[in-house]
């Protein structure tokens, strides 16, 4: 997979990048102010700005459209800081093209549907531009792999994923739910992809955006793209969540950029030991796993025999409680005790719906 490294690429802060500017591009003045602000602090790498704005209903502000690009090329030459912009067809991209923009990004709407994903990259062929693609609106992976993998497919050189959440409408704290653990499969599937987190559509309120940079940060994220607006109450989309620069240049000071280990012959003795007794038990608890397991088959086997159905809630709940009181009394929170306890018990019954299912099963030697 091509990827955009974005220190190699001469951007960034350290090894991370900040991308900032506001959700849409609204007046000259608003960009004007906003390039006064950042010209004092040289820690943005690159500038973002909505120009076709994909809103749920209409009537809401859609962006200025192509009229807007010349804003965004005013930034480039005050700020020197590549600019990017969202495209959601091949109009979009035609324009940010004829106006010298530096980088395009997919956005959440458009991840979702392979037929846009795939026009825009027909239209990007043979294009040297980097591209960065926002996860779908729903947590599928597959959906933001493939896209990425389209865009690869026409060659593009210089990609990235953006990480904006997911929406999950019974959520009450995020706006979109970030579900990091979706995230940090794509690095697991793409391992040399850069993912930057964009803290602002996650947290959907101001106050939350720090937080929530932060703990993409410990994450492991390759940088961050925050809202930022002059004075985000007036703004004319995604008011909420917008920072003021002095809120953005705060936000940098009092987040912690982490360093990675990147090479394993950097990791230190001590930590390589560390990591050998972790690996050590994590073989003793597979081991023990399977010992649970092959128990389950022989009670699995007993209740087909006795015409007993899979799930006994008694027993089950007197197996939760008192596990999730030892894991508790030893320092495990009741949250994690209580899915860990849950899945085993997912997978033990499925194990026995199969087994009772399957009328051919050899008969389970007692041990
Ligand atoms: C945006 O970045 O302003 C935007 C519309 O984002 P998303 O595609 O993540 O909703
Ligand atoms: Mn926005």
């Amino acid at each position: 997979m091509n990827t955009l490294k974005m220190k190699d690429w001469g951007l960034g802060f350290g090894e991370h990048v900040i991308i900032a500017g506001p959700c849409s591009v609204e007046t000259e003045k608003q960009i004007d102010d906003l390039c006064d602000s950042f010209e004092k602090e040289p820690q943005i790498g690159m500038f973002r700005g909505g120009v076709w704005k994909p809103r749920t209903r209409p009537g809401n502000f859609e962006g200025l459209g192509e009229e807007a690009l010349p804003l965004l090329q005013k930034v480039k030459n005050r700020l020197k800081i590549p600019v990017c912009v969202e495209v959601a067809n091949t109009t979009h991209v035609e324009a940010a093209l004829k106006h010298g923009i530096d980088v395009l990004w997919i956005g959440a709407r458009t991840t979702v549907n392979p037929f846009s994903v795939q026009e825009i990259a027909d239209s990007l062929k043979g294009v040297d531009i980097p591209l960065m693609v926002k996860n779908p609106i729903n947590p599928d992976l597959a959906l933001w792999m493939g896209a990425l993998e389209r865009m690869n497919g026409v060659g593009i050189k210089k990609l990235a994923a953006i990480h904006r959440g997911f929406a999950d409408p019974y959520d009450k704290i995020y706006r979109n739910k970030p579900n990091w653990n979706l995230a940090m499969q794509l690095k697991l599937e793409l391992p040399e992809i850069e993912i930057i987190n964009d803290p602002s559509h996650i947290a959907g309120k101001s106050e939350m955006v720090q937080a929530v940079a932060q703990r993409a940060l410990n994450f492991g994220m390759d940088g961050l793209m925050i809202e930022t607006h002059p004075h985000p109450k007036k703004a004319w989309s995604d008011a909420r969540q917008q920072l003021n620069p002095t809120e953005l240049f705060n936000l940098i000071k009092g987040i912690s950029f982490r360093g990675r280990i990147d090479f394993e012959n950097q990791i230190p003795e001590n930590l390589k030991e560390m990591r050998d007794s972790i690996d050590h038990i994590d073989q003793k608890l597979i081991d023990l796993l399977s010992d649970r397991f092959h128990l389950i088959d022989q009670v699995g086997a007993y209740k087909k025999a006795h015409k007993l159905s899979v799930y006994q809630s008694g027993r089950w709940k007197d197996v939760t409680d008192s596990r999730i009181k030892l894991g508790v009394e030893k320092n495990m929170s009741e949250k994690f005790m209580k899915s860990l306890m849950i899945s085993i018990h997912d997978e033990s019954i499925k194990r026995q719906e199969r087994q009772i299912a399957n009328k051919d099963t050899e008969p389970l030697k007692i041990i």
